[in-house]
């Protein structure tokens, strides 16, 4: 049966600089056994090549652009196909921007059709702007729902769903998240891992830390989802979520053997579960599509003076 991996990259790869033990070992395993893999990120920041170079310091050799999916990528494609020569007022860092210049879609200040949301460096007056252009009709669109991103154990820094959310509230309108759990990244990604592959794959895994996007994304797309506990996830809060994942490892490093046999273990499922609740961490939620059903519709006053 040919198989095909899916993969996280920030706690399931590396957590701030530092490589999670076993990746090495799984990318070459990956490599040498000529299986079919991408990885795949909400981050819209870098680009694919820049990506690639991040993981090359890292000491993970031997990958390229092709390895590498985004969410700013997902979000050239998805207006590529639903739109085409459509213009965009852009938000964001270089991934973003290159993608979009990749598929042609010009970058418009005037009357764009769409604002689109990224995450990084941004400034008070292209809110403004982007503010603007949406009560002139454009609609807004985010690379991805993460409300922030983590810098390290102890830091994070706002993320693409945040800096959408602000745009909601000073509209009054709805913005819609591309990435990850979208199931047009996954529609996308498992397209593109088929091209890799240069055939069908019957069985794709999705190796991921986070629940809301990777877990739940793989189980509405119908792949099968591996947890991984060196990220954002503790084997206490698994059980206060609706979807599960497939499997439950430690670390990428329990995956190694099965990437070179090519025979995949079924392990009792949630064999390893907790349903104790969890508290503490970092408060809010983590995605802006968390809060949909809190917030719907978001109400913005009358402009009377
Ligand atoms: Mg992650």
């Amino acid at each position: 049966m040919k198989t095909g991996y899916l993969i996280d990259m920030d706690g399931v790869i590396y957590r701030e600089n530092n490589l999670i033990k076993g990746a090495v070992e799984f990318v070459s395993a990956l490599l040498n056994t000529g299986t079919a893999f991408l990885f795949l990120t909400n981050n819209s920041a870098p680009t694919a090549e820049d990506l690639a170079v991040r993981l090359r310091h890292l000491g993970v050799n031997g990958l390229s652009a092709k390895h590498f999916y985004t969410s700013a990528m997902n979000t050239a494609d998805f207006l590529d196909e639903t739109h085409p020569n459509c213009t965009a007022f852009v938000i964001g860092e270089g991934g973003l921007m290159a993608a979009l210049h990749q598929h042609k879609i010009a970058n418009d200040s005037i009357s764009p059709d769409y604002i689109v949301v990224g995450e990084g460096a941004f400034i008070a007056e292209k809110l403004t702007k982007a503010h603007e252009l949406i009560e002139k009709g454009a609609r807004l669109l985010a690379t991805n729902p993460d409300n922030w991103c983590p810098v390290s154990s102890q830091k994070t820094r706002p993320g693409a769903g945040s800096i959408a959310a602000f745009l909601e509230a000073s509209t009054g309108r709805r913005a819609y998240y591309l990435g990850k759990p979208n199931g047009y990244m996954f529609h996308r990604a498992c397209q593109k891992l088929t091209d890799v592959a240069l055939g069908p794959i019957e069985r794709i895994m999705m190796i991921g830390d986070t629940m809301e996007t990777d877990i739940r994304g793989a189980v509405e797309a119908g792949l099968h989802s591996y947890l991984v506990l060196t990220g954002s996830t503790q084997i206490e809060d698994v059980g206060d979520y609706v979807y599960q994942p497939t499997r439950i490892f430690q670390s990428i490093a329990d995956l190694v053997e099965e990437v070179k046999t090519g025979i995949v273990a079924e392990n009792p499922p949630n064999s390893i579960l907790g349903n104790v609740r969890h508290s503490g961490g970092k408060l809010g939620s983590r995605h802006q599509t968390d809060v949909l059903a809190l917030y719907k519709p978001r109400p913005r006053p009358a402009m009377t003076k």
